[in-house]
């Protein structure tokens, strides 16, 4: 059994958390740090990219909100 390399980093340091910009649920924000042990907290969170009082934000989003279909306010795709 792994140990959750993130969750083991994450404790005791507030600012390594958010919340879902969808829902509020409580989600890591470690999405850009590429480390071997960060894969399922990477498949968790998604950082989605849309505006905010016309200011370019990233949006956290759980994966629960992801797979429902859940987009910020004019999301812009990363395509
Ligand atoms: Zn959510």
């Amino acid at each position: 059994m792994p140990v959750r390399g993130s969750a083991s980093r994450a404790e005791g340091n507030p600012t390594l958390r958010t919340v879902c910009a969808s829902c509020g649920r409580p989600i890591p924000t470690e999405v850009g740090h590429a480390h071997p042990l960060d894969e399922d907290v990477r498949r968790e969170t998604w950082g989605l990219v849309g505006y905010h009082a016309e200011q370019k934000t990233v949006f956290p989003t759980c994966a629960a909100c992801h797979d429902a279909g859940w987009r910020p306010p004019g999301f812009v795709s990363m395509n």
